[in-house]
């Protein structure tokens, strides 16, 4: 443990990645059943900083076991949706109480700044507990006037009940751990389910930290369990398990589709937040600081690691290269590194899989002849550094246009006729999840904001999150929606009652 002895951490932090890690499991802290554990790597500086359990399918068994019995008796079937709503707050305070701590972890697991998960994913992750807790006492039916034209005369009162629709497995991914975890249980918990969280195998930390504070807020045993392990074992297991009711996974599509597969067993229901390869566009009349700036932190923000990255860079031909020119200027005026160092601007990408996924689309732009105005290599030394990088001269059959990098690198493109040319383009992709269009004719961005095909359109902004608003995939970016009301529907089902007078 001495890489985190000599680590920049304040004591709670420390405290935390210093002492042994256990799965939560039925409201315990237990070892996995073979007693394997697996190392926990800084990506900064390729030093182990933990082990934790590696939990896999007889751990994965243990775990439903305790959801099925939180969701069929107990105190969690009998809590009132006030009291619920009253415990999901208090989990959001106790995210904001130990604010500081869980950003330091997040940021030693994941690689991001500090400040950014600070910010961004620990801020987010109380919002949406707190969102949640409103949600937990308006969750009610309809009484549904009838007809039943076959019946003349008789009186019936019906009504719906939205019933949670049971025991889910949840499977994330490692580019926002703790903000993943939240996207994914604070609407089951409000909506009654219980839950098993398989959480990614290259950030374990933030979610493990996240149980203890589930236990403090007095979450009832089993209704959250929190297992770490790998994704052909542990994930797959959970996937395709007889006892899960629902899947709701976040990752990459090709897992995607082995979710699935998996769950296709006994037809569980499936939610799904997949990849993307979002098109951002800037217009002839965008006010072209903004759209500049706007368009490198599309790109840039989490080190691109976001599945809604601003990957393909759409831009009017008349500004192209100034525009182009503006982000590889800020491209180059990034400082790297580890994210516990405040003057960092991006950290390193999470992994040493994911540097040289990176670097191979890299080398496979070079190969087939795109150029980079910025960046284009790994950085040298210890640290998965990857430098960021603007793609020029590319064309739209290359690998570097058409395949999801989730790294720093944007492939920029230039287009004339915004009918002809632009939107056939933008939507010409496997991926519907985002879009960015800056301008300030707003005729244009309506109508570029209906014609696209995506879950999201951000107009003169990007990456804009909110608990309230709906995010979700078009096409193979995914089924069903996270965040806002519209996530409900992933954990509820509607239960028709009939009766006849
Ligand atoms: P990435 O490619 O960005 O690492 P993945 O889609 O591979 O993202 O991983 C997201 C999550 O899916 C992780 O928790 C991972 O362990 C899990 N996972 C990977 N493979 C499988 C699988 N075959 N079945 C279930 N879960 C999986």
């Amino acid at each position: 443990m001495n890489a985190v002895a000599s680590l920049p951490l304040h004591d709670p932090a420390k405290a935390f990645l210093t002492k042994p890690k256990r799965l939560f499991i039925d409201g315990g802290w237990v070892e996995a059943i073979s007693g394997k554990t697996f190392a926990v790597t800084d990506p900064a500086t390729e030093q182990t900083i933990a082990h934790v359990p590696e939990g896999d399918a007889a751990d994965i068994d243990r775990a439903v076991a305790a959801a099925r019995r939180a969701f069929e008796s107990g105190d969690w079937p009998a809590m009132t949706p006030s009291d619920r709503g009253r415990l999901l707050w208090r989990i959001g305070d106790l995210i904001l109480k130990y604010a500081d701590e869980l950003a330091e972890i997040e940021s030693l697991d994941n690689g991001k700044p500090v400040a950014v998960a600070r910010a961004g994913d620990v801020a987010l992750s109380a919002d949406m507990f707190h969102y949640m807790a409103g949600w937990c006492t308006k969750l009610h039916g309809l009484q549904i006037p009838l007809s039943v034209i076959y019946d003349p005369g008789a009186q019936y009162h019906a009504y719906t009940r939205p019933e949670p629709v049971g025991v889910v497995g949840q499977i994330i991914p490692w580019n926002f751990p703790l903000l993943m975890a939240a996207w994914k249980l604070a609407p089951a918990l409000a909506t009654g389910c219980t839950v098993v969280l398989k959480v990614a195998e290259e950030t374990p930390l933030s979610a493990l930290r996240l149980g203890e504070i589930l236990e403090e807020a007095g979450l009832p045993k089993g209704v959250v369990n929190i297992v770490a392990g790998f994704g052909p074992t542990a994930g797959a297991a959970l996937a395709g398990h007889p006892g899960v009711d629902k899947v709701a996974f976040t990752g990459s599509t090709e897992v995607g589709r082995l979710i699935v597969k998996a769950a296709a067993s006994d037809l569980k229901k499936v939610s799904l937040e997949l990849g993307g390869k979002s098109p951002n566009i800037v217009l002839a009349d965008a006010d072209l600081d903004i759209a500049v700036a706007g368009a490198a932190n599309a790109i840039f923000y989490n080190h691109g690691q976001c599945c809604s990255a601003g990957s393909r860079l759409f831009v009017a031909q008349s500004i192209f290269d100034q525009v182009v020119e503006g982000v590889a200027e800020m491209a180059k005026s990034i400082k790297l590194g580890p994210g516990l160092d405040p003057s960092s601007d991006m950290g390193p990408v999470v992994s040493e899989i994911q540097l040289d996924r990176v670097c191979g689309y890299l080398d496979a732009g070079a190969r087939e002849g795109a150029r980079a105005l910025a960046g284009g290599k790994r950085r040298a030394g210890a640290g998965y550094f990857v430098e960021p990088t603007v793609l020029v001269d590319t064309r739209p059959d290359m690998t570097v246009v058409r395949e999801e990098i989730f790294g720093p690198v944007v492939a920029a493109i230039p287009f004339k006729d915004l009918d002809a040319d632009l939107i056939r383009q933008a939507n010409d992709s496997i991926y519907g999840l985002a879009a960015g269009v800056w301008t300030r004719d707003i005729s244009k961005a309506h109508r570029l904001a209906a014609r696209l095909k995506s879950g999201s359109v951000w107009v003169n902004c990007y990456n804009v999150f909110d608990s309230a608003l709906p995010f979700g995939g078009y096409k193979q970016s995914g089924w069903g929606r996270e965040m806002g009301e519209a996530v409900l529907h992933n954990y509820l089902q509607t239960k028709a009652v009939t009766i006849r007078l």
